[in-house]
């Protein structure tokens, strides 16, 4: 009996995990390194995707069925009252999406691939080829040797350094805060809590947008989490502050503040946040993700822009089509080509993509106190520009 093809995965993130269980589904033996030395599990925050690809993974075996989710159907434009701090909805649009926390979206990944080993705290220091061309991976503990070796590192990638010497992320000149607050601690938002129980929402202001939704909360002492347990999420996109502070939560709450009708104000500067955080926005992405034995996935391979909800998704779709290439053949290095033919143009729409919308959410936003139902549509289709999305579902099929 031949042996098993042999696979190194350098990360054991959601890319990592992922491609862990599309190597194990067509036959590898698979081996994980992740850097860090603790579970990756609390970073609770909100990751959404097409729901059709939800249940793709479940029905084959990634993701397990029981993983809580917060799915809606409906994305709702709102902005401020002119000169008011009301809030106003300026269209509603068919969109849906599954909602999933970030930790147990990772947890469920990791259990579906529980047969690999996984190695933790385990920093891959260098990758290289031997003679027979077969990967070498090194840490501190040694080297080991590898058909195919996956890059899911992440979006500082090392290994994309490999394929793409010199390749940096572009930064697009302003950053995304996010938070997730326990439903709890809002009592006193009842209106806005019912809105997002049946819809996602966008909030326009000039020169940015929030985005808002809901997801599940992580389980407590072992009990699975319900209804009352979730977390709002959101994500500010809007104008860098003048001065970088150490604490970027007050300059979020002033644009809040500043913009936003009262009541999603008030929320934004609630002090009960589960999770906070600043990230600057960029994107890159690979002129080819493989070339054997090495191939990239996730945000490894690329990165686009937040506005496309699209990095996690994009990490699940790269091991969906690792599964289906190995399982293809005939050969690894033919299985790879196939990989990257199709992975890098998925990687570089998503990117166009969300440059688009970086522009017209961010960079150029509209004067969103003018715009109705119509005016919305007719705006975002030109952003698409025949791009089908998921989260446009009623300009495009769900993919
Ligand atoms: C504001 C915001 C909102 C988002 N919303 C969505 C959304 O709604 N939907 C969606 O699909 N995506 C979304 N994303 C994107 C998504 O979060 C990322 O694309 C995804 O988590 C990337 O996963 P990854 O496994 O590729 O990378 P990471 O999660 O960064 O994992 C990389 C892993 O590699 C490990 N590592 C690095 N170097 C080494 C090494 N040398 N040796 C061993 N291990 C190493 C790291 O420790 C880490 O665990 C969002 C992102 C942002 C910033």
């Amino acid at each position: 009996m031949a042996a098993a093809l042999r696979i190194g995965v350098i990360g054991g993130s959601i890319a990592g995990c992922a491609a862990a269980v599309a190597g194990t589904r067509a036959g590898a033996e698979v081996t994980v390194y992740e850097r860090s030395g603790a579970e990756l599990q609390d970073r609770g925050f909100g990751i959404v995707m097409p729901p059709p690809l939800h249940r793709e993974l479940v029905g084959r075996g990634y993701l397990e069925a029981g993983m809580e989710t917060a799915p809606v159907a409906t994305r709702v434009w709102l902005t401020r009252e002119p000169g008011g701090r009301s809030t106003r909805e300026l269209a509603r649009q068919t969109s849906p999406v599954t909602p999933c926390n970030w930790g147990l979206l990772w947890r469920s990944l990791r259990a579906s691939a529980g047969a690999v080993r996984y190695l933790r705290g385990q920093p891959v220091t260098s990758v290289g080829e031997d003679r027979d061309g077969r990967a070498v991976i090194t840490t501190a503990r040694g080297e080991e040797r590898y058909d195919v070796v996956v890059g899911a590192d992440g979006h500082a990638s090392r290994t994309r350094q490999l394929l793409a010497p010199g390749l940096l992320p572009e930064p697009a000149g302003y950053p995304v805060w996010r938070g997730a607050i326990p439903l709890s601690a809002l009592a006193e938002h009842p209106r806005e809590l019912e809105l997002l129980r049946g819809a996602w929402v966008t909030l326009g202001f000039p020169g940015g947008h929030g985005i808002f939704y809901l997801i599940p909360g992580a389980p407590r002492d072992g009990a699975p989490a319900g209804p009352d347990d979730r977390l709002l999420a959101y994500a500010v996109y809007g104008r860098p502050p003048a001065t970088r502070a150490a604490d970027p939560g007050p300059y979020v709450r002033e644009l809040a503040q500043e913009h936003f009708p009262a009541a999603w104000a008030q929320i934004v500067a609630h002090g009960t946040h589960r999770t906070t955080a600043c990230h600057p926005v960029a994107d890159v992405q690979v002129p080819r993700a493989a070339r054997a034995p090495l191939l990239l996935a996730g945000d490894a391979a690329g990165v686009s822009r937040p506005h496309t909800a699209s990095g996690a998704v994009k990490a699940l779709q790269d091991a969906l089509c690792l599964e289906r290439v190995l399982l293809e053949g005939p050969t690894v290095a033919a299985a790879l080509e196939r990989y990257a033919d199709e992975r890098t143009a998925a990687g570089a729409r998503l990117v166009e993509l969300g440059r688009r919308m970086g522009r017209a959410q961010v960079e150029e936003t509209p004067d969103w106190a003018a715009m109705g139902q119509d005016e919305v549509d007719a705006w975002f289709r030109g952003v698409l520009a025949g791009t089908r999305h998921y989260l446009y579902a009623q300009e495009a099929r769900a993919d």
